[in-house]
């Protein structure tokens, strides 16, 4: 079903039949795209970007979703119910799919902690490029010396091992993966946290 006759599509027609398989179906795979279109996975990469710059969708591993459904809590943290910047803005991806949105790597963090078993994945943003990555394939930086408006302590996410390097030289901190970020974090929350839940 809802197998493209049509030889190319133009682009923004694409991304339309896009949003509107999401709502009908939900997730969808990046392979099962291309296939349905007939295109090539890096075209469906193309068009996927340009729909999530725009933030109509989220990107998940091999796949795309829709954002929660409520302007409410698509503009609010999950966890300590702050407004969300987008360049900080973490998702967590369920089991079953669905997204919950959090302000920062802190809060991100601490909700992982609440429903481990139910998380499928952490998308977070690399802080220097703004690509998105997931959290076990990032770096943090912890305990650098800058203050990102948002929750503390803090975590800063980067795609690779160089950025975080260059980072700390600049602002101090500790480079470690997701795991030992959210153990400084949980260890050092006692002292510190900003976070209205706590
Ligand atoms: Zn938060
Ligand atoms: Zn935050």
């Amino acid at each position: 079903m809802h197998k493209k006759e049509d030889a190319e599509l133009l682009p923004i027609h694409r991304q339309q039949t896009l949003l509107e398989w999401l709502k009908e179906e939900g997730p969808l795979k990046i392979s099962d795209i291309s296939e349905r279109f007939g295109v090539s996975e890096m075209t469906v990469y193309r068009d996927v970007n340009q729909l999530a710059d725009a933030n109509r969708i989220i990107r998940t591993p091999g796949g795309i979703t829709l954002p929660p459904a409520s302007e409410q809590s698509a503009n609010q943290c999950g966890y300590c119910l702050r407004p969300i910047q987008h360049s900080y803005s973490v998702q967590l991806i369920t089991v079953s799919q669905a997204v919950e949105q959090m302000c920062c790597i802190h809060c991100a963090i601490l909700r992982y902690e609440d429903k481990k078993e139910e998380v499928s994945h952490v998308i977070c943003k690399d802080f220097l490029l703004q690509t998105t990555l997931t959290a076990a394939s990032a770096y943090f930086l912890v305990h650098a010396d800058i203050d990102l408006h948002c929750c503390r302590p803090q975590a800063i996410p980067f795609s690779t091992l160089d950025y975080a390097e260059r980072f700390q030289k600049g602002f101090g901190g500790v480079i470690c993966t997701f795991d030992k970020a959210a153990d400084i974090i949980l260890h050092d929350r006692q002292k510190g946290c900003t976070c209205s839940k706590t």
